[in-house]
């Protein structure tokens, strides 16, 4: 008899987006005709340049003649482009080989499927708030207990507060241990094994700097934890004192993973390319120098079948001089819509953080209002859909997410809505 995987049962937060559309919905049904402005989701809306198109087409092109025609490609990812991605850590002073290098179809496939070469056992940590896949993921793999709705958390995860004190960035001595806590029925003391990172971070825009990041890797040696960091937005970066790899710092290779992505870079979140670093140091309690590295292969290689060689031959053009300075100027683009949506709120009194090194502003709601409530007023009030920072987690509650990835004239046309049209309670 085949039973359901009853974890599923236990998800609550993949309300966010279907809840957010659902009032989208009911709002444009009982407004016919109403423009509606949506600053909600990181999707990005800008065409890919020429010279990275052209790598596209080269691909798509290179199929149809027999001389030039490929299948299945090489296990972890063509070659050369390995290569390109172990020369892109050189330009930020990190050494990595192509070999400990995993092209895959994003990153957030990489991020839900890392944890599988992990025992059950394992405890994780969660920068809270966070995007929502690591939290869910684990979830779903039963290393977690159940949903508490007055916290708005899952037993057996370790979260990390992120405040506003603390500019936004977890503090490694708040999750040294978490007493007490149920994990798989019993109440122990947690420990965290898996800590999960991802800076600059979505929603908030933090970046952690190189001391904070360097107390994660100091706790990650003396535990046996391993660090997984998410770095998709590493390319908005602009302060150079900031880390934009975790192997930036020191003995980082013995104990974290690193996943990035073409997504946010080059507008590559419909073509899927990205990669994963799992570094031939890295081992763990129970594992020798390399072991997780072939584990992850083999994960990858029962699992998956490779990127499209179309969309490989277009990250070679994205990591060429050429297709670097483009993606330049796209990262210049969105940053600019972030610093428009900055100054808009600034100038109304509110609150923002997060657009320096990121395509996303994080805003605190004014008078303390709740992240739901604040977006049904943006809604209404303004037509502006946004994304409640609650949906992210319990210390995002009172904060709003608003994307910085849309058409310039757009997103002024979004502010100047909310700057006429949001009745001022504070
Ligand atoms: C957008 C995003 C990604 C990118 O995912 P892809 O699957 O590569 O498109 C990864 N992590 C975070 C935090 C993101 O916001």
């Amino acid at each position: 008899m085949a039973k359901i995987n009853s974890n599923y049962a236990k998800l609550a937060a993949g309300y966010l987006f279907p809840e957010i559309n659902k009032r989208v919905s009911a709002f444009a049904s009982a407004n016919p005709g109403v423009n509606v402005y949506r600053l909600g989701i990181g999707n990005t809306t800008e065409a890919i340049p020429a010279h990275i198109l052209s790598g596209l087409s080269f691909g798509a092109e290179k199929l149809g003649k027999r001389e030039t025609y490929s299948g299945y490609g090489d296990e972890q990812g063509d070659k050369r482009l390995r290569e390109a991605i172990a020369n892109y850590y050189l330009d930020v002073d990190a050494k990595i080989a192509p070999n400990e290098v995993f092209v895959s179809d994003g990153a957030k496939c990489d991020s839900a499927n890392i944890q599988s070469i992990f025992s059950r056992d394992n405890v994780i940590a969660v920068q809270d708030p966070a995007y929502p896949v690591y939290i869910d993921t684990n979830v779903i793999a039963g290393r977690t207990g159940k949903f508490d709705s007055k916290s708005g958390q899952y037993e057996g995860i370790i979260y990390m507060p992120c405040t506003e004190e603390e500019g936004f960035i977890p503090n490694v001595s708040s999750f040294r241990i978490k007493t007490g806590e149920k994990f798989h029925g019993l109440r122990i003391n947690l420990k965290a094994d898996l800590i999960y990172l991802c800076s600059p971070n979505n929603p908030t825009g933090a970046v952690m700097n190189r001391k904070s990041l360097e107390n994660f890797v100091q706790y990650a040696r003396e535990n046996k934890s391993v660090i997984i960091f998410d770095a998709a937005y590493s390319w908005y970066v602009k302060d150079p004192d900031l880390p934009k790899s975790i192997y930036q710092i020191e003995g980082a290779n013995e104990c974290a993973i690193e996943i990035q992505s073409f997504s946010k870079l080059a507008g590559f979140t419909g073509v899927r390319l990205g990669w994963a670093v799992v570094p031939m140091a890295l081992a763990v309690k129970n594992s020798k120098p390399g072991q997780l590295n072939g584990m992850w292969n083999r994960r990858q290689t029962t699992f998956f079948n490779g990127a499209s060689n179309i969309a490989q031959e277009g990250g070679l053009y994205v990591l060429s001089p050429e297709g670097r300075s483009e993606c330049g100027g796209l990262v210049n683009y969105y940053m600019n819509n972030a610093g428009i949506i900055r100054k808009g709120l600034e100038s109304m009194g509110i609150k923002v953080y997060g657009e320096d090194n990121a395509p996303y502003v994080w805003m605190k709601n004014p008078n303390g209002m709740k992240s739901w409530d604040f977006f049904d007023k943006m809604l209404k009030e303004a037509r502006v859909v946004t994304t409640p920072g609650a949906g992210f987690g319990p210390s995002g509650e009172g904060y709003t997410r608003l994307s910085a990835f849309g058409h310039t004239e757009r997103v002024q046309e979004a502010v100047e809505s909310i700057k006429k049209n949001l009745e001022r309670t504070w």
